[in-house]
């Protein structure tokens, strides 16, 4: 007698439930949740099964993972899970506890109360965003951030646009389209896997012609590589590492000397730069923008939301005929800053020209706050704990460092101050624990103590941190 294939080794695939039928269940015991999230929400956990059983076929060493009879509970609280996560609102607000103040999976810098007040005032009703209100007739989009832009910078004309990785595409392809850009070796990078210099290039149909060695590259590699279809020489800052040894460089204003001698366009991406001079608190000197402005580079672009800490865009700073050129090329369109982001730009420019910025936005308040002051918080924090937890866990303050983060001057980190937590329940676990909490926190975790960096955590959502350890502990 010759078994049928499926009884001898049955298709685990035909033990899955049926989506309609799950999908009844979860409403049942989730009447809350809106149907749509309850459809959605048994269909992914049946897909995921069903490719994890087919993953488990293929690779054909033995058993395929054992899903969950369909009459089990345990499916319907599944797609309940789902489904509850699907109605979460997302991105919503969490506590940075990390200590990096430009944390890319955190939303990198958060908006002074002011600028989020401006963008909130043109998001929810009508602006004068295209039109002068004096004559009544079209106006220009950016209104007054160019000359804010150029007072605070030093440069003759300004731009702004998406975000920087548009703003580089955009000058690429208004300056050197079809045509070759020469970079250094050393200089191809790769920041946060989206954005890669040779990748960038290519889309945006500037030819790249490499020159020098990793760590290399001089004058003569650039002189030499320079000829009739050279159209631009690209400087791009090295965002988030750094090269020590035996390493040179050209430095920015030498490749503008070069630029000139051949009448070429010199760009610099300089990824986050501030308009405020924190060289004497130790911050490298050529994140200070009006610094690499003067060496007369034709542009200079950075985001808005790295060490400038306003809202996402792509600022370009420069002569008046490269700006020009990526203002009007047909790209600009595609790639412009919307309403929201511009008025928040237009109220943390005003800040810095009015001398608040060190007071009122934060990046700039997190990065120069003293440590002792960041130590204040700590133990203030660690104090309460101790009262709050008793025996439940060990809480102690110390130094540590921080990285800033965010693509921005790498190598570099801030003395600041953590509690430490130690508990019985492990570190990695009251972690996850806390990012599962209401608002989430986000923390370091080392040698098994749960690590809450003071630097980036404002005096206000101490609570917040207080509340979920005490939620999770007590
Ligand atoms: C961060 C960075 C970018 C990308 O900027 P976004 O504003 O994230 O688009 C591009 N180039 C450099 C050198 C950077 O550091």
């Amino acid at each position: 007698m010759v078994d049928s294939p499926t009884r001898v080794n049955p298709d685990p695939r035909r033990s899955l439930p049926s989506v309609a039928r799950l999908v009844g269940r979860v409403a049942a015991a989730r009447p809350d949740l809106p149907e749509w999230a309850a459809t959605e929400g048994a269909r992914q956990v049946v897909e995921a099964a069903r490719l994890r059983i087919t993953a488990g076929l293929a690779d054909g060493r033995g058993d395929p993972p054992r899903e969950p009879e369909e009459s089990d509970p345990e499916w319907t609280q599944w797609a309940c899970r789902v489904a509850e996560g699907l109605c979460r609102p997302h991105p919503r607000a969490v506590v940075n506890a990390t200590g990096v103040v430009l944390h890319t999976n955190l939303g990198r810098a958060p908006l002074a109360a002011g600028a989020a007040d401006a963008a909130r005032a043109v998001a929810a009703g009508y602006s004068n965003l295209e039109l002068d209100l004096e004559t009544g007739r079209r106006g220009g989009r950016l209104g007054a951030l160019e000359a804010k832009l150029c007072a605070l910078s030093g440069a003759e004309a300004a731009y702004a646009c998406n975000n920087n990785a548009a703003a580089v595409m955009l000058a690429l392809r208004a300056l050197a389209e079809g045509r070759d850009v020469i970079v250094s070796r050393g200089e191809l990078v790769e920041i946060g896997g989206s954005f890669r210099v040779p990748d960038i290039m290519a889309s945006s149909g500037a030819r790249l012609v490499e020159v020098g060695t990793t760590n290399r590259t001089h004058p003569a590699d650039y002189e030499r590589a320079i000829g009739p279809t050279t159209a631009m020489l690209l400087k791009v800052h090295r965002s988030n590492f750094s090269q020590s040894g035996f390493v040179t460089e050209v430095d920015l204003a030498d490749l503008v000397t070069i630029g000139r001698k051949h009448g070429l366009p010199v760009v610099e991406d300089l990824g986050s730069g501030t308009l405020l001079d924190l060289t004497d608190r130790g911050l490298p000197a050529d994140s200070f923008v009006p610094s690499r402005v003067a060496t007369g580079a034709d542009v200079v672009c950075f985001s808005g939301d790295k060490l400038l800490g306003g809202p996402q865009a792509g600022i370009l700073l420069g002569g008046r005929t490269a700006i020009e050129a990526m203002r009007t090329h047909p790209m600009a369109r595609a790639l412009r800053l919307d309403k929201m982001s511009l008025a928040a730009l237009d109220w943390t420019l005003g800040a810095y020209l009015e001398g608040r910025a060190e007071d009122e936005i934060p990046v700039v308040r997190q990065i120069t706050e003293p440590a002792a002051s960041v130590e204040l918080r700590a133990r203030a924090l660690a104090a309460r704990l101790s009262d709050l937890l008793e025996d439940a866990a060990e809480v102690s303050t110390l130094p540590d460092r921080a990285p800033v983060g965010g693509g921005s001057l790498p190598g570099f980190e801030i003395d600041t101050w953590v509690v430490a937590l130690r508990s019985p329940r492990g570190a990695s676990q009251l972690a996850a624990a806390l990012r599962s909490a209401t608002p989430p926190v986000l923390t370091r975790v080392r040698d098994d103590a749960v690590l809450f960096d003071l630097r980036t955590v404002s005096e206000s959502e101490v609570a917040h941190v207080e509340t979920a350890v005490v939620g999770l502990l007590v």
